[in-house]
């Protein structure tokens, strides 16, 4: 009998191109956000296209806990050469990515790695937020191809269920499966490798508890975007149904999604996880 998959593990030949699509999906019903969703579609456009050509010298090896661990894994500096290549995809730009585009140009490779240090380790404070979300997008580029190569039935669960088992960074957000022996189970989606580990439905992913747990979504919004809040430790993660609607995706739908935050912090919610697309800084 098959058994149910704890770990579902990226494919990077498709992920970047699904979210590219979904980007822009989102941009038409979403008018006054248009004009930032579509630009994400662009910058998922240059990740699929780097995620498709991608080579790696050093691989990880699958039976060590937490494989690709964010604080122990030495980055190969092709993570580099990606950044290098969505800053020239971006180029022709104006106004304030021209800018920043610019200044990734002229930071020299020893500046680019604390930056990536900083990210990873989510010292937000010295990093510009506009630099943020060019690092980010090579950096997941690198993490997603590296983690598809792993071998899912030998990845450990992370010590603490709300770390990514194969990177040990947050969820971005966590979804209710559709179809096969996955269907209605909750996965939490890695926000750096888009690793997807299975967590259980009503139970808070931050503290265990599942006594205060309820649910908020922004008036007419729809039911595919819902919080799941729990009273005990006072935080929120996002639960996007695939049953309702199986082109979402997580970080799409997220982004497109800013409102369910705002009134989460009225709420005095603190989100689990982030989007490393969305550095406010
Ligand atoms: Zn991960
Ligand atoms: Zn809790």
């Amino acid at each position: 009998m098959q058994t149910t998959p704890t770990i579902l593990l990226p494919k990077p030949q498709t992920l970047f191109q699904h979210r590219a699509a979904r980007f822009r999906q989102l941009a038409k019903t979403h008018a006054s956000l248009a004009a930032y969703l579509n630009l994400m579609a662009e910058l998922a456009d240059c990740q699929h296209s780097l995620s498709i050509n991608s080579h790696h010298t050093k691989l990880p090896d699958s039976d060590t806990r937490c494989p690709l661990a964010i604080s122990d894994w030495r980055r190969d500096l092709v993570w580099r050469e990606y950044l290098r290549q969505i800053v020239d995809y971006f180029k022709h730009q104006t106004g304030n990515i021209n800018a920043i585009i610019n200044h990734i140009q002229q930071t020299n490779d020893e500046e680019l790695e604390i930056w990536a240090d900083q990210l990873l380790a989510g010292e937000m404070e010295n990093l510009e937020p506009g630099i943020a979300l060019f690092i980010a997008a090579a950096l997941q580029v690198y993490w997603v191809s590296l983690a598809a190569r792993l071998n899912a039935d030998n990845i450990k669960p992370a010590e603490i269920a709300y770390f990514c088992p194969v990177c040990g960074s947050l969820p971005v957000a966590s979804v209710l499966q559709t179809g096969g022996l996955v269907k209605g189970l909750r996965y939490c989606c890695c926000g750096l490798c888009t690793t997807e580990w299975n967590h259980p439905r009503i139970v808070c992913i931050h503290c265990g508890s599942s006594k205060g747990v309820a649910y908020y979504n922004v008036e007419g919004a729809g039911e595919i975007v819902k919080a799941e809040a729990c009273a005990e430790c006072n935080t929120y993660i996002k639960l996007m149904n695939r049953e309702i609607d199986i082109s979402l995706d997580p970080c799409a739908d997220d982004l497109a999604t800013l409102s369910l935050d705002m009134l989460m912090a009225e709420e005095a919610y603190q989100r689990l996880g982030f989007n490393l697309l969305l550095i406010t800084g």
